[in-house]
């Protein structure tokens, strides 16, 4: 659910909206929630509102809940469990609505990096096509252009055993000193090797 919620709002605003859901609707039960749509906008809308976008979050809840319930028999935790590969794991989080190659990739580091399941084929991780990471990339000249198959493969290149593993390093630098602006290389701890191709980051928009 943190996963779905992951949409063009900060992240701690996103994975604390499952709790907070559950708090106002009493469960998270996909049966009940695919019961009562009404019940699960009006949760997501109520003043603090969970999330940004309350017309289109209510439908992918549903439609998460419609997914576990139908092809994970109620277990969301089937969905990465048994020892799967990154690479599956990945194509089954893409199937949710709303959840793409960047969430279905930090969803898979997410995983791994916390212990929730065991990962095989990690070597098919991959770093998420996000924000923060693609203007780490750009500037630190892992890539030239901002391009989603371009980063892909440099982190594959990088860090053949496990790509993914590059997300939350770049994501953290992006995040804490790679500003969209002016960034902060004196702090930053890339500072003493990155080329700071910093025009070439300024252009990077989307979630
Ligand atoms: S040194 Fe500067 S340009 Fe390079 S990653 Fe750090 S903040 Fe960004």
């Amino acid at each position: 659910m943190g996963v779905v919620f992951d949409h063009h709002i900060p992240a701690e605003r996103a994975w604390t909206a499952p709790y907070l859901l559950r708090e106002r609707l009493g469960h998270l039960d996909p049966e009940q929630i695919i019961a009562s749509p009404s019940s699960v906008s009006r949760a997501i809308s109520m003043p603090p509102a969970l999330h940004r976008y309350t017309q289109t979050l209510p439908g992918w809840v549903v439609a998460a809940a419609h997914r576990v319930l139908t092809n994970y028999d109620g277990h969301a935790d089937r969905i990465w469990s048994g020892g799967r590969s990154a690479k599956e794991i990945q194509e089954r989080f893409q199937a949710f609505a709303g959840v793409g190659q960047k969430k279905a990739a930090m969803a898979v580091e997410i995983i791994h990096r916390h212990r929730f399941a065991e990962v095989s084929g990690l070597e098919g991780s991959d770093i998420a096509f996000d924000v923060h990471v693609r203007r780490v990339f750009l500037r630190t000249g892992l890539v030239e252009v901002d391009d989603r198959s371009l980063m892909i493969q440099a982190a594959r290149e990088l860090h053949p055993e496990r790509p993914g593993a590059l997300d939350l390093p770049a994501w953290l630098v992006g995040r804490r000193w790679c500003h969209p602006g002016v960034p902060n290389c004196p702090g930053c701890p890339l500072g003493e090797v990155c080329p700071k191709h910093v025009e070439r980051g300024a252009a990077v928009r989307g979630g």
